[in-house]
């Protein structure tokens, strides 16, 4: 149809109509319920749930439509602006991790791999783990100069430490490390690197990575991101079980080859009942 916003014609090619097509429509809809909904979010008013898209969209402040769309992708611009110069000051310390600038404990990893010099104070502050490790607890002598990590490689340990001080990684280390990290995250109660492992494996979920999914996301008791691994498993199940992998997954983690195989058997079940 003739459409005033995302028509391709030339403005002055075009006849003098105003109308807009229904996919400009409702994402013109969509866009002031959105920013009127930031709008009360911040003045602090609850959001009534019974309130249709209609009347939401009619309440006083879509009065300003697009121009309140506007003025928010701006602010959100500035703000962008802002956490990234935050961001790279931040991130500055890296350099003092790298240099070796001041460094004042080393940690070591499994494997008789070399020691890499850190700094304690933001071990301690990235977690609590760490932090207790560092502290004296009243019966035992704080570390000197030295914690080992036996679970992790010297690559595993540097990657470990990198986002440590950087809040980020290089897609390919995190493709090479996901899981030993996600581990580290869950035995060293690093959160944002939980979520952020997280992430990594919903967004690379497929058949030749499920079960590994499936098994990091059991040993740490990441219920949300099992079920979406034992989903993906039970919709995939040909890739998956006629797999090399599989052999090796199921004598590793009978339990969990046990918890495919029900749920596989209930997504039959549900199928033929058409639930
Ligand atoms: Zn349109």
């Amino acid at each position: 149809m003739d459409c005033s916003i995302c028509s391709t014609m030339p403005f002055i090619l075009r006849p003098p109509r105003n109308a807009i097509c229904a996919d400009c429509y409702e994402g013109a809809r969509s866009l002031i319920k959105f920013t009127n909904k930031l709008d009360n979010d911040k003045a602090g008013v609850g959001v009534d749930k019974s309130t249709n898209t209609s009347s939401s969209v009619s309440s006083p402040n879509s009065s300003k439509g697009f121009a309140n769309a506007l003025k928010l992708v701006k602010e959100m611009k500035d703000m962008e602006d802002e956490l990234n110069e935050k961001l790279a000051f931040l991130g500055s310390f890296v350099t003092s991790f790298r240099h070796q600038i001041h460094t004042d404990i080393q940690i070591k990893p499994g494997n008789n791999g070399p020691p890499i010099p850190a700094h304690r104070a933001l071990l301690a502050a990235r977690s609590e783990i760490f932090k207790n490790i560092l502290d004296s607890d009243g019966c035992k002598a704080p570390p000197n100069d030295l914690i080992t990590l036996p679970e992790l490689t010297y690559e595993e340990l540097d990657s470990l430490l990198e986002f440590l001080y950087t809040g980020t990684l290089p897609k390919e280390k995190v493709e090479k490390h996901v899981y030993s990290l996600s581990v580290a995250a869950d035995k060293y109660d690093i959160k944002f690197l939980q979520k952020f492992c997280e992430h990594r494996m919903l967004g690379s979920l497929n058949s030749s990575n499920a079960l590994d999914v499936l098994e990091i996301s059991d040993v740490c008791s990441n219920q949300g991101l099992k079920e979406t691994a034992l989903n993906f498993i039970v919709r995939n199940m040909e890739d998956v079980v006629f797999s090399a992998r599989f052999d090796v997954f199921a004598l590793k983690n009978p339990h969990l080859t046990v918890q495919i195989t029900r749920a596989s058997f209930m997504d039959i079940k549900n199928r033929r009942n058409g639930v």
